[in-house]
């Protein structure tokens, strides 16, 4: 008999990974994560954080414990990295994720991040994937470049095993005979995994690529392929990013990517709109009674020189005046409708006042 595993109950349902207050994984909107490979400095973390929120990204990543291939090269700020990586979030409104090595760091990375990242060099490593398991974060799984997809979601299983069901998964490309990218970005393999599991799925078009210039084109591929969002590396000055440079784009890039994909707005952007809308509602109440206070003495003069309360006329002109100053957002038919009901209730309210002093 097969055998039964958590990540493949309620296959091809996927359930939602919830990040912060608005990143859902598995919603209809994909979720959009950007940020640096590496946090090198306060500065460039709160830099990056605030223009990709601003071209509307959900989460931030950048790593503070990098899996370097040369035990030599820059091997990331750690808990500084953390903490920067953090108040830069927090600045700019985004939840964080970013990469834990070493079972001993989930605790500390646990308290620091709103997601944990399993990079692909630690797909197996079983002691780290059961501490995330049982650290209460949503957890970044991605696929290692040697690993099948059976691989993969069995990577996937150790967590859930613990108790954490709230995992992503992650293609971010496969060794291949083929040199011209960095890995293969292997979207085929990534939807299969998401038919098998219920567990979202994103794909890595920087690491899968390696090439800044297919970044894009590949992130708009994972999207088609309905996969549930996408992870990719943005730095102000991606020339001088001190890992994995050659497939990091610039802030600027990562803007036109957002624009190519026509999300929907942000649900923070949707609240922060709405809470907008309303104090303007608020305002025009306001005005609108002024205005009906203004009518009602308007009424009482009518009354007291024996005029009509309707005068046709003078609405006509108030319409003209406003409808011929109509634009874009408030249509000369729209100011008609508009207007046209305030002059009726208006008008109700002198002729109510007039039978009422009668
Ligand atoms: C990263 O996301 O910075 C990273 C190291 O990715 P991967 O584990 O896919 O190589
Ligand atoms: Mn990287």
């Amino acid at each position: 008999m097969a055998e039964e595993l958590l990540v493949t109950a309620g296959a091809g349902q996927t359930r939602q990974v919830v990040v912060g207050s608005f990143a859902r994984f598995g919603a209809a909107t994909p979720v959009m994560i950007a940020g640096p490979c590496s946090v090198e400095s306060e500065r460039q973390i709160h830099e990056t954080a605030d223009a990709v929120a601003a071209a509307g990204a959900h989460v931030l990543r950048g790593g503070a414990f990098k899996p370097r291939t040369s035990p030599y090269a820059f091997q990331g700020l750690g808990a500084e990295g953390l903490r920067y990586l953090r108040s830069a979030g927090r600045a700019a409104g985004l939840p964080v994720v970013t990469e834990v090595l070493d079972a001993q760091d989930v605790a500390l990375v646990a308290e620091h991040a709103d997601m944990l990242q399993i990079g692909a060099r630690s797909m197996q490593n079983f002691a780290l994937l059961r501490a995330a398991g049982r650290s209460g974060r949503p957890v970044l799984l991605k696929r290692a470049a040697g690993a099948t997809v059976e691989e993969w979601i069995h990577a996937a299983e150790y967590i859930l095993a613990e108790g954490n069901d709230q995992v992503v998964l992650c293609e971010r490309g496969i060794r291949s005979f083929e040199p011209c990218t960095r890995a293969t970005l292997d979207l085929a393999g990534a939807a299969a995994a998401r038919q098998r599991t219920s567990l979202p799925v994103i794909a890595d078009p920087s690491h899968a690529t390696g090439r800044r210039d297919l970044v894009a084109p590949m992130a708009r591929a994972a999207i088609g392929a309905g996969l549930d969002g996408v992870i990719v590396e943005v730095h102000p000055d991606p020339d001088r990013s001190v890992s994995d440079a050659a497939q990091t784009i610039s802030t600027e890039d990562f803007a036109r990517l957002m624009l190519s994909l026509h999300l929907p707005p942000r649900s923070s952007d949707l609240v922060h709109l709405r809470d907008a809308v309303d104090s303007l509602d608020e305002a025009i109440f306001g005005l609108i009674a002024q205005r009906m206070a203004l009518s009602s003495h308007i009424g009482d003069l009518k009354r007291r020189h024996g005029m009509p309360v309707h005068q046709p006329a003078r609405e006509e002109d108030i319409l003209r005046r406003l409808a011929g100053r109509g634009q874009d957002h408030l249509t000369p038919a729209a100011v008609t409708a508009i207007w046209t009901a305030i002059l009726a209730a208006s008008r109700a309210r002198q002729g109510h006042a007039a039978r009422e002093s009668r």
